[in-house]
C-alpha cells in the first residue's frame, strides 16, 4: 500500500478536468472535491439574497452573510459521487445552471470568497488521497501536491462539450454562442484576476485534450497517477 497523494487538476472552463477527476478518483478510491462547485454555490447564494444585482455585487453584504453560509458535499448513494449542498440544500443542478455560470467568474474573483473557499479546500486536502479540481490548486491551494495537471482545449470544443452537455441533461433554452461567449469570458476573468488568477503551475504536466477521446484523456491521467506513485516509492 503506497501513501496517499494530492492530485491538483487545473485548466480552463469546461475542459473535461472534473470528468478525468471524478474517474480517476473512483479508480484510485480517493475523494474528489469540484472547487468549481463551491464557488458556483457561493454565486447561488449571492443570487438569491440579491447581493448580485444589475448595478454590481454588494460586497459589503455578502462578505457579512457569508459568516453563516456552509458548503458541503453529500455522496449521492447512486452514483456515488459527491452532490453540492449549499446550507444543507442539494443545489447540484441550480449550480450547474447559466445564470451561475454567467455570474462565478466576478464572485470567484473576490478575494474575501477566495479566502474562505481557499481554507476549507486545504482543510478537505488535509489527509490527502484527494483529487481536487479547479483553477489554482496547483498554484495556491496545494502548492506543494505531489501530482499536478493543466488541462486545455480549444475554447471552440469546450463551448460544443458544455453545450452538449446540457442537451444531454435535458435543457430546452441552449445557446451555442451563448456558451462560447461564456467560456471565452470566463477565461478572461479567471486569468486576469489579482488574487490566485488561473495559471499553469510550473512543475504541472500540460494536457491539451481538443482531439482526444474521455477514454484517452482517463487513461493517460491514470498513467501519469501510477508514474508518480512509482517515482515516490524509489
Ligand atoms: O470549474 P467550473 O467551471 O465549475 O468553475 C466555475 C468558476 O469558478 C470558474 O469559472 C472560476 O471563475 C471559479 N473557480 C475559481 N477557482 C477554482 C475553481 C473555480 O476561481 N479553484
Amino acid at each position: 500500500m503506497h501513501s496517499k497523494i494530492i492530485v491538483a487538476l487545473d485548466g480552463h472552463s469546461s475542459c473535461g478536468k472534473s470528468t478525468m477527476a471524478k474517474w480517476l478518483s473512483k479508480q484510485v478510491g480517493y475523494i474528489y472535491v469540484d472547487t468549481g462547485a463551491m464557488y458556483r454555490a457561493v454565486t447561488l447564494f449571492a443570487l438569491r439574497n440579491k447581493f448580485i444585482t444589475p448595478e454590481g455585487i454588494d460586497e459589503a453584504g455578502l462578505k457579512a452573510a457569508l459568516k453563516d453560509v456552509t458548503i458541503s458535499f453529500k455522496l449521492d448513494e447512486e452514483t456515488k459521487l459527491p452532490l453540492t449542498c449549499l446550507n444543507g440544500e442539494v443545489v447540484e443542478h441550480e449550480i450547474r445552471l447559466m445564470e451561475v455560470s454567467n455570474n462565478v467568474s466576478p464572485i470567484a474573483a473576490l478575494p474575501f470568497v477566495r479566502e474562505v473557499l481557499t481554507a476549507q479546500q486545504q482543510q478537505m486536502g488535509k489527509e490527502k488521497g484527494i483529487v481536487m479540481d479547479g483553477r489554482d490548486i496547483g498554484t495556491a491551494v496545494f502548492p506543494n501536491a505531489e501530482l499536478k495537471i493543466f488541462v486545455t482545449a480549444s475554447a471552440e470544443v469546450r463551448a460544443q462539450r458544455r453545450y452538449d452537455e446540457l442537451i444531454g441533461k435535458g435543457e430546452k433554452d441552449v445557446n451555442f454562442e451563448e456558451i462560447l461567449k461564456n467560456v471565452q469570458e470566463r477565461d478572461y476573468i479567471d486569468s486576469h484576476r489579482e488574487v490566485n488568477p488561473l495559471r499553469q503551475a510550473e512543475d504541472a504536466l500540460v494536457l491539451d485534450n481538443s482531439n482526444m477521446t474521455k477514454d484517452e484523456q482517463n487513461q493517460w491521467l491514470l498513467d501519469k497517477f501510477n508514474e508518480r506513485i512509482e517515482k515516490l516509492r524509489n
